[in-house]
């Protein structure tokens, strides 16, 4: 009986398998249990009398036992040496009803012409314990890593963010310098403008005063008056340029107060063609509706009357003998809209962003007696006044500068 051949040759495998580390268990054909070892007796709990003459079945968990049959009967047509589970993993019942995960390697063997199979089995709880604390330890480190690469992508977003805002203030200063150093730039060219525009008038009106000195005569009263008249135009003018800057001054601090009155439109624009015409140049003309309905206005008509006078002035400077100032005057929509257009030298391109900014004077107009003030607080009157400015050049041909003003009486 091989199962004695066991019994009798204890001594013999004892000696073999109990050198082992394994558990080895040794089973015939019908999966009796023949022999284990001690290692195995150990991992399963069980004493050697309790698992010889056993069915391996008391070693396999309950779920497993269906697989096993098909596996063992399979093994044992095809009786090779191989490892267990291809790729499942395995388990071992203990005595106590617990699981635990084996690896098992099945060695077949004839004695006697009978087979049996030893399946070496070893406990892999510490390594599967192992394993899934490295698994563990993996998804916290690639938890870790992601946190981290979270916080450097924000990081990296942040210094971007940081370095726009920072490109944003350089560009403000770089702004700011330039405005600053424009600013400058303009201040230089008001003082000498001013000192010029001073000193030709100054030297006009000593030389009228030193010739009318030199009429003593009573018949000589007519030169004596063109003279006179001389001096009080040029006086007339620099008191001109004083009350600008008095303007400006008022309008800086604040102190510009609106005397809203209702008057007759008409009354206003012969006032200011009539003015406008003492000062035209030889052959020049204003043209204007001069039939045109009376309206009512309720605005500030001294502050008016200074924005039309200051673009027909500017109109009449700035264009040649002998050519027309179009002055049209149209009312629409509670809107009174001005017009003054002119033939004269225009405004070069270039210069017409800078136009309504204090003390700038075009490139083609530095020859003309000129202090680059009158457009600038025309449009801080016509914007404090709730209207609009706005104009169209073309250098050589021509200007023309639009004002539109609200009117509350109509
Ligand atoms: P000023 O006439 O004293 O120089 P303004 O502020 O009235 O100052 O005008 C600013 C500048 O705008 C002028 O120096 C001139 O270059 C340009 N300008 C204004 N009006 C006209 C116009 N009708 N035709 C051509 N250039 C004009």
């Amino acid at each position: 009986m091989p199962l004695e051949f066991f019994k009798e040759n204890e001594q013999v495998f004892n000696t073999l398998f109990e050198a082992a580390s394994e558990g080895v268990v040794v089973v015939n054909a019908k999966q009796i249990i023949v022999t284990v070892n001690t290692a195995a007796l150990e991992m399963f709990g069980y004493s050697k009398n309790e698992l010889l003459g056993a069915h391996l079945n008391i070693l396999i968990p309950e779920k497993y036992k269906a697989n096993h049959y098909e596996h063992f009967d399979s093994f044992m047509e095809h009786s090779e040496k191989r490892r267990m589970g291809h790729g499942r993993e395995l388990f071992g019942v203990k005595k106590s009803g617990e699981q635990f995960p084996v690896e098992a390697g099945l060695n077949p063997f004839k004695v006697d012409g009978e087979c049996f199979v030893m399946s070496l089995i070893v406990d892999i709880t510490i390594r599967k314990e192992n394993q899934r604390q490295i698994r563990e330890l993996n998804t916290e480190l690639e938890g870790k890593i992601k946190i981290r690469t979270q916080e450097l992508s924000n990081t990296v977003d942040n210094l971007e963010k940081e370095i726009a805002k920072r490109k944003e203030a350089e560009k403000r200063i770089k702004l700011a310098l330039k405005q600053e150093k424009e600013l400058n730039e303009l201040k230089t060219k008001f003082l000498s403008l001013v000192s010029h525009e001073f000193k030709t008038p100054l030297s006009g009106i000593l030389t009228s005063a030193l010739l009318a000195e030199k009429y003593t005569q009573t018949e000589q009263q007519a030169k004596r008056t063109k003279h006179l008249t001389t001096i009080k135009n040029k006086v007339h003018y620099l008191n001109n340029i004083l009350n600008d800057f008095l303007s400006l001054e008022r309008l800086e601090s604040g102190n510009v107060n609106y005397k809203y009155t209702a008057f007759s439109l008409n009354k206003l624009v012969n006032e200011v063609i009539y003015n406008a015409n003492v000062t035209l140049k030889y052959g020049q003309e204003i043209d204007y509706n001069i039939d045109m309905e009376d309206i009512t206005l309720y605005q500030d008509e001294k502050i008016l009357e200074l924005i039309l006078s200051n673009l027909i002035g500017n109109s009449i400077k700035y264009s040649p003998e002998d050519s027309t100032i179009y002055f049209r005057i149209y009312s629409k929509d509670k809107k009174i809209i001005f017009e003054v257009e002119d033939e004269g030298m225009g405004i070069p391109q270039k210069d017409q962003k800078h136009i309504f900014e204090r003390y700038f004077r075009a490139e083609n107009a530095l020859l003309n007696q000129g202090t680059g003030i009158g457009l600038n607080i025309v449009k801080v009157h016509v914007e404090n006044m709730g209207g609009t400015i706005f104009f169209e050049s073309e250098e050589n041909k021509g200007s023309k500068f639009t004002v539109i003003l609200p009117n509350q009486n109509r």
